[in-house]
C-alpha cells in the first residue's frame, strides 16, 4: 500500500492533467494546413505499442460534435517535450491525417525516455499526453487492466482514478465501445447516444467519437501508453470469426467486420497497418525489459462458433460439440504462435492478455454456464494451459465478463479478471457466489461493482489491487480498493489475498 501512496504523491503532474478540462489553446499555425474553424482535437490523444526506442502517438481530427472533417488530407504537426508546458520543444515532425483513414494520426516517434506530446493543426493545439518507451531495465512495472465500458450504463470514475494513479502502462482488454442501439428512454442508463445499432464505417466512427468525448476516458488515454486488444463489441456481441450473432446477416458480415476493424484501428494507438480486408492481425508480443513478456491475444477473429447454440446460464450437460477438439478459440496459426512464444519467454513473467475467462468453472455434471468463455472451448483451453507450462510462470489478464475475480491456474500461474469499467454484470452477486463457491481455485468474485485493476510487477511478486467504483451514476464517485491479491514468483500458482 505504501508503494501506491508514494506513486500518487509523485504523480501530481498527471493528476493535475487528469483533473483539467479538455481545453485547448489556439496557437499560431505551425503546419502547412489551412486554418480550421473548430477545434479538431475533441477526441483527445493517446499513445501506445511502445518499444525500447519509440511509441505510436495517436489522435483523430474531427469537425464539430465529433463529425467527420470534410474530404481532403490534413497535415498535422507533433511535438515532444520534457516539460508539460512545452517551454522547450525537444523534437517535432509532421504526418498526414488522411481522409480515407478518418483523419486519424498514428505517428511513430523515436523516444529516449518519458516525454510529453501534443499535436498541432489548423491553428489549434491538442491536449497534452504522457508517453514513454519501454525501459532497458525495470525493477518495477505498474500497469492497469480495464475492459468493458458501455458508456450508457455508467460514468467513468474508474478512468479518472486510473489516470490519477499514472501507471507505466494501460492494457485494455476489449469492449472499448458497444455497438448496441441506445437503450429505451427511462431505462437504467446514465447517458445515451440515441442511435441505432452501428454497422457501417461511418456508424462505428460516430460511436467511437461519442465515447471519446468523455473527459475521464480522455484523461486515462493521455496518462500513459496503452496496449489495446479488442473483444466482441468492437464489432458485434458474441460474433465468432465470420459468424454473426444474427444468421440473417451472414452474407454481409465480412463487410461489417472490415468496417468495424478499420474504425477500431482508426481510434487506437496501434502500430499495425490499416486493414484493407476483413482480417487484421492484432496478436503480438511486447517485452517489458526482462520483467514481463506480454502476449496480446485475439479470441474473437478466428474462433469456432459458440457450441450448443450458445445457450445462456445452462445447468444441463453440454452437447457433444463443446468437447470437439477441432474447435478453436485462437485459430491454428495464433495457437501455434502463442505456444512458440510461451516456450521462448525468458522474462520473469509470461503474461496472457486476453478476453474471456480461462479458469475452469464447469459444473460437476459438465454443465457449461457460459459457452462464450474458455469453458466452451475446453480442449483448446487444455492445449493453451499445456503450452503455458513451458513458461516459468504465467499470469492471465482477462476482461469480458463484467465480474471481478481472481483464481489459481494449477501448475501454470494465476488469472486476474477485471470487472467492467461501466458495463453491468450478467448476474447478481448472490448468483456469482453460488456459481463459484464449489471451486477452491477461485479466490474471490464480485459482480455488483464496476472498476479496473492496478497491477504492480517486480521480479519477486505480482500484486493486483482491484479498484471498485462506489456509484456508477456519478462521474465524481469515490473509487476504493475491493481486494488485493499477490503471487510470489517462487510459487506462481499460489494466489494470496493480502
Ligand atoms: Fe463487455
Ligand atoms: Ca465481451
Amino acid at each position: 500500500m505504501e508503494t501506491y501512496s508514494r506513486r500518487q504523491a509523485l504523480g501530481l503532474g498527471v493528476a493535475a492533467l487528469a483533473a483539467a478540462p479538455l481545453t485547448h489553446r489556439a496557437t499560431r499555425d505551425r503546419t502547412a494546413g489551412a486554418a480550421l474553424d473548430h477545434d479538431p482535437f475533441a477526441l483527445g490523444v493517446c499513445s501506445g505499442d511502445p518499444d525500447p526506442t519509440s511509441a505510436v502517438l495517436w489522435t483523430r481530427l474531427t469537425g464539430p460534435g465529433g463529425a467527420p472533417l470534410p474530404a481532403g488530407d490534413v497535415t498535422v504537426g507533433w511535438e515532444l517535450a520534457d516539460d508539460e508546458s512545452f517551454v522547450s520543444i525537444g523534437a517535432s515532425g509532421t504526418v498526414e491525417a488522411r481522409a480515407d483513414e478518418g483523419h486519424s494520426v498514428h505517428a511513430v516517434v523515436e523516444l529516449d525516455g518519458p516525454a510529453w506530446y501534443r499535436f498541432v493543426a489548423g491553428g489549434w493545439t491538442s491536449p497534452v499526453g504522457r508517453t514513454a518507451p519501454i525501459p532497458a531495465t525495470a525493477e518495477t512495472l505498474t500497469l492497469a487492466t480495464a475492459s468493458c465500458q458501455d458508456a450508457e450504463f455508467g460514468f467513468y470514475a474508474a478512468h479518472r482514478d486510473l489516470a490519477e494513479w499514472r501507471p507505466d502502462l494501460v492494457v485494455f482488454l476489449g469492449d472499448f465501445i458497444y455497438e448496441y442501439a441506445s437503450s429505451p428512454v427511462g431505462g437504467p442508463v446514465v447517458r445515451t447516444h440515441g442511435e441505432p445499432e452501428v454497422r457501417s464505417l461511418d456508424d462505428y466512427r460516430r460511436r467511437y467519437a461519442w465515447y471519446l468525448g468523455d473527459a475521464d476516458l480522455a484523461a486515462a488515454r493521455a496518462a500513459a501508453p496503452w496496449l489495446v486488444i479488442w473483444d466482441d463489441h468492437e464489432v458485434e456481441n458474441n460474433y465468432a470469426a465470420l459468424v454473426p450473432e444474427d444468421a440473417s446477416e451472414t452474407d454481409r458480415f465480412a463487410e461489417r467486420r472490415l468496417a468495424a476493424y478499420q474504425a477500431w484501428w482508426e481510434h487506437m494507438p496501434v502500430r499495425m497497418p490499416r486493414p484493407t480486408t476483413p482480417d487484421l492481425r492484432i496478436h503480438r508480443r511486447v517485452d517489458w525489459a526482462s520483467l514481463a513478456s506480454f502476449l496480446l491475444l485475439d479470441g474473437r477473429q478466428y474462433r469456432s462458433d459458440q457450441a450448443c447454440d450458445d445457450v445462456a446460464l445452462s445447468l444441463d450437460p453440454p452437447c457433444r460439440d463443446a468437447l470437439d477438439p477441432e474447435r478453436t478459440m485462437l485459430g491454428a496459426e495464433q495457437e501455434a504462435w502463442v505456444a512458440d512464444e510461451l516456450a521462448a519467454v525468458d522474462a520473469t513473467w509470461a503474461v496472457l492478455a486476453q478476453q474471456t475467462v480461462v479458469s475452469d468453472l464447469r459444473m460437476p455434471n459438465g454443465a457449461i454456464v457460459n459457452y462464450d468463455q474458455w469453458d466452451g472451448y475446453a480442449p483448446a483451453r487444455e492445449r493453451l494451459l499445456l503450452a503455458a507450462t513451458q513458461a516459468a510462470r504465467t499470469v492471465v489478464l482477462t476482461g469480458d465478463i463484467h465480474i471481478a475475480a481472481a483464481g489459481r491456474l494449477p501448475g501454470v500461474g494465476a488469472e486476474f479478471v477485471t470487472t467492467g469499467v461501466s458495463s453491468l454484470a450478467p448476474v447478481d452477486q448472490a448468483t456469482a457466489e453460488l456459481l463459484t463457491e464449489a471451486f477452491p481455485d477461485i479466490l474471490g468474485v464480485e459482480a455488483d461493482h464496476r472498476g479496473y485493476v492496478r497491477h504492480t510487477v517486480t521480479a519477486d511478486a505480482w500484486t493486483a489491487e482491484y479498484r471498485s467504483v462506489a456509484d456508477p451514476t456519478d462521474p465524481a464517485s469515490a473509487v476504493t480498493t475491493w481486494k488485493t491479491f499477490r503471487v510470489e514468483a517462487s510459487a506462481p500458482d499460489e494466489v494470496l489475498e493480502l
